[in-house]
């Protein structure tokens, strides 16, 4: 569940919104405080926080400058002001967004939604399984730490294969997903593949620790550590 923090000072601001977000799904913290607040923002738990600019103990530009200080938990700032300078600088100063006073909860609920996607995109460049590391930006895989050598077909594979954990994922997909090839009757072109990923990380078709076939059915990567 999505964890969202909303510091408001305004009593009937906070409990509308915190019900509407609730009825939305999320699971919702509350403060009325910039001090409080910051504690709560950088809690593990919190995965967005709404943050009123203006609070009675702290300035909000304060509050996201410290939040930015220790933690990358994605801010949306509701500001009272429709002043484009002033959102410029809330941005610059490490917002994710914003949202104008007065706000319904609708569309608050929606620069959550995009916010959280942005965040979301960003972070499953990255795809652990077990000691696996598959970062598919760099095209880099590590292995217990270790940079693996693999050609570029071997590293697509297995970030296909790595999205789809735990799943049987067909020779004919794999073909149409890595080599864009329809079924043809190049299945060996998977098996030989597959077999130097194999070896790359040490292990073998008999004593399989990440990569599971099974004759006409097809491959699946497992998380052995598990
Ligand atoms: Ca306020």
């Amino acid at each position: 569940m999505t964890t969202i923090l909303l510091i408001e000072d305004d009593h009937r601001i906070r409990e509308s919104i915190a019900r509407a977000l609730a009825e939305e799904g999320y699971a919702v913290k509350t403060e009325r405080e910039g001090m409080e607040g910051l504690k709560a923002a950088v809690e593990e738990e919190t995965d967005l926080v709404v943050l009123d600019l203006g609070l009675p103990d702290m300035d909000g530009r304060q509050v996201i400058k410290l939040i930015r200080a220790v933690s990358e938990v994605p801010v949306i700032v509701a500001t009272a002001r429709d002043d484009q300078e002033e959102i410029v600088r809330l941005l610059d100063l490490g917002a994710d967004d914003y949202v104008v006073k007065p706000y319904n909860a609708k569309h608050l609920e929606a620069r959550i939604r995009a916010v959280l996607r942005r965040i979301g995109g960003e972070e499953s460049a990255v795809v652990t399984v077990g000691g696996l590391v598959i970062d598919q930006d760099a095209h880099e895989a590590r292995l217990d730490g270790r940079l693996l050598d693999l050609a570029a077909k071997e590293f697509d594979m297995l970030a296909y294969l790595a999205t789809n954990v735990g799943k049987m994922i067909s020779k004919r997909e794999i073909l149409a997903q890595v080599w864009r090839l329809p079924y043809g009757g190049a299945d060996k072109t998977v098996d030989v593949h597959l077999s130097w990923l194999r070896r790359k990380l040490g292990e073998t078709a008999a004593e399989p620790r990440y990569i599971h076939t099974r004759r006409g059915v097809g491959v699946k990567l497992v998380d052995p550590t598990t």
